[in-house]
Formats: C-alpha cells, structure tokens, sequence
C-alpha cells in the first residue's frame, strides 16, 4: 500500500529537529532509519502530517566509553554499527541477541533508538537493555534534558513514557563489573523473526551481599514478546537470588515466568505454547549466563 500523503523537513542538528517538533506538535513523527514507521504508514496505521527526518543527525550516531565505564550508546546508531563495536559485542547478551534480529538490509537501516521508540512489544531489544538497567537520555526544546530508567520507559504496546516533542538522544548501559554472566534466548517467529518469547538475563556475584561460597547476589531476568510490553520477571529473580544456579532452582523458578503478565495468544503462538516457551527460554538463558559466570 502507498502511504498518505505527508510533508517532510529533514533536520541537520538535534536543536533543530526538536524545534521542529515544537512546531508541529503531534501531527509530526521523527523518522530515522524508517525500518518500522515505513511499513506502518503503509499500512495506515500511522498517518503523520509530517515526518523530521533525523537520519543525517551524526552527533547521534556511534558508541563511546562514559567515565564511570557505561556505555553511550548514540540513539541513530544501526544495529550494523553496534555488531562491528567490540565495546558492545563484549556484552555476552548483546552478542546472542544483535546478530539475530532482522536481516541484513534491517540491520544496515534500523536504529536502536528507533528500535526503544517504537516499543513493539516483541521487539529484542527492549528485554536486553532492561536486563542491563540501561537508561533512555531524551531531549525537548521546552523541558530540555531528561534520563528514563529503562524499566520506566517502556508502558505498553508500542507506547513509552517519551513526550510526543521529545527525541531519544542516547541510551546508557552499564557494563556489569566483577563476576556477571548474562544471556539472551528467544523462540523467533520464523517469517519475521521477532521474538515468539525471549529472556534476556544477567546473573552476578557481586559480592555486595555476601556471595563468597558463589551463590549470585544479582538476577535480572527480562522477558519480551509474551505480554503487551517487555518486563522483569522478578519471582523468578527473587527465587534464585542466594541460590548457586543449579538446574533444580532454575527448573523451579522459571515455573513463575509470566506471573505478573497477561500473556498474549495470537496466529503464532495461542497463551498455553507461549507461556511454555517463556519458560523454556528462561531456562535456557538462566543456564548459558550460569555457563559463563562460572567459566
Ligand atoms: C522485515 C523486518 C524484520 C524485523 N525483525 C526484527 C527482529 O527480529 N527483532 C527486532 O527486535 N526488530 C525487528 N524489526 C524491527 C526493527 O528492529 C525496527 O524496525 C528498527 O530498529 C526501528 O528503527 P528505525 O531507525 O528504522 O526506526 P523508525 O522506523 O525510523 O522509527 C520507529 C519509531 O520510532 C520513532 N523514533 C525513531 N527514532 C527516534 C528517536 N531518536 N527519538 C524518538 N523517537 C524516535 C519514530 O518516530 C517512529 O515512531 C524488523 C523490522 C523489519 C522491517
């Protein structure tokens, strides 16, 4: 289908997109690498008056090192930029989870701030970054600069906490020091390869809490592609903090996977399968990060 028709201003700087933004409030969509607005405005389910094209904004794109040792990550860069970025692939959960996702004409193109901002509820991203407690850094010409706990950001299908004239310009992510192992594992969709389910999770022993005889003090386990947005499975975290990681515990835990959530049945996968295939790639995810933390 062949969208409806638009106006479109392409911004060269992030001041003067978020001025754009301003003016014209919310009959404007950004737009950057067009991966996931493009299909929809063919579609007909997003119809903006006008599109800002931040897809030149190179102060938004790439990746550098924050003194306190998290990562930047600018919110243009593609996913192509961030598999070719030793910085991010040396993050276990990234490296399972980057190459995965689209094909390699998506990848050259899509973005993840695009990625976060869209918020498809079966997106992988978002699970990642919130196993990693990242934080969203978002930009407006009235209220200027704002940080998003990651697990604040996202607040349902393909809705964020972002303001409609506000521009994600970053996305934060501390890289797990000590002892952490983590993992990503999903069950894709075979023709889109979105998540069916997928756990994105990060085990550690920080020794903060008293972890010498190597139970993990830390569980982050995250889940996409099984409720309207991605969550925290926190009974499952609950239950294997101060535990060894033995398959018994897991086996056990993730038993409690979609607790909290009301999971979605679609042509894909009805409630019962996916359900099930949370807990299978929980499992697996909780077993690969074990595999790695104690390697
Ligand atoms: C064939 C296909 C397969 C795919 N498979 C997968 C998959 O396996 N896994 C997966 O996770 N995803 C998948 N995707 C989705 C893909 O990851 C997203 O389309 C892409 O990352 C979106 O980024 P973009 O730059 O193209 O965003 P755009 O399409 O340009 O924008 C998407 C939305 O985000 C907003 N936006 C963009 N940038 C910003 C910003 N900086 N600040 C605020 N708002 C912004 C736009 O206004 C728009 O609402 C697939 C997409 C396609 C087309």
């Amino acid at each position: 289908m062949i969208p409806a028709a638009f106006d479109y201003s392409r911004a060269s700087t992030v001041d003067e997109a978020l001025a754009l933004l301003m003016e014209h409030g919310a009959d404007a969509k950004l737009i950057a690498g067009g991966q996931s607005l493009l299909p929809y405005m063919k579609l007909r389910l997003a119809r903006p008056d006008r599109l800002i094209d931040i897809g030149r904004i190179d102060s938004l794109r790439g990746v550098r090192a924050l003194p306190d040792g998290r990562l930047a990550i600018g919110a243009l860069t593609t996913y192509a930029q961030l598999l070719d970025e030793p910085k991010v692939m040396g993050l276990a959960l990234m490296a399972d989870a980057l190459p995965r996702i689209a094909d390699v004409q998506v990848r050259n193109r899509g973005t993840i701030g695009g990625a976060i901002a869209h918020a498809d509820p079966a997106a992988d991203m978002p699970a990642v970054l919130l196993a990693l407690e990242a934080e969203v850094v978002a930009r407006s010409a009235r209220h200027g600069e704002r940080t998003i706990p990651i697990g604040d950001f996202f607040e349902g299908a393909f809705s964020t906490a972002l303001a409609p004239d506000e521009l994600v310009t970053e996305i934060r992510v501390p890289s797990p020091s000590g002892s952490y192992g983590s993992a990503y594992r999903m069950l894709e969709q075979p023709a889109s390869g979105f998540a069916i389910a997928g756990v994105a999770v990060v085990v550690g022993r920080s020794g903060a809490n008293g972890s010498a005889d190597g139970e993990v003090d830390d569980v982050r386990v995250a889940v996409t592609g099984v409720g309207e947005k991605p969550y925290r499975a926190t009974s499952v975290e609950d239950a294997l903090r101060g535990t060894k990681l033995g398959s018994a515990a897991i086996g056990n835990a993730v038993g409690s996977i979609t607790d909290s959530v009301a999971v979605q049945g679609d042509i894909h996968a009805d409630v019962a399968y996916r359900t099930a295939m949370a807990g299978v790639m929980a499992r697996r995810a909780l077993e690969a990060a074990r595999e790695r933390l104690f390697e």
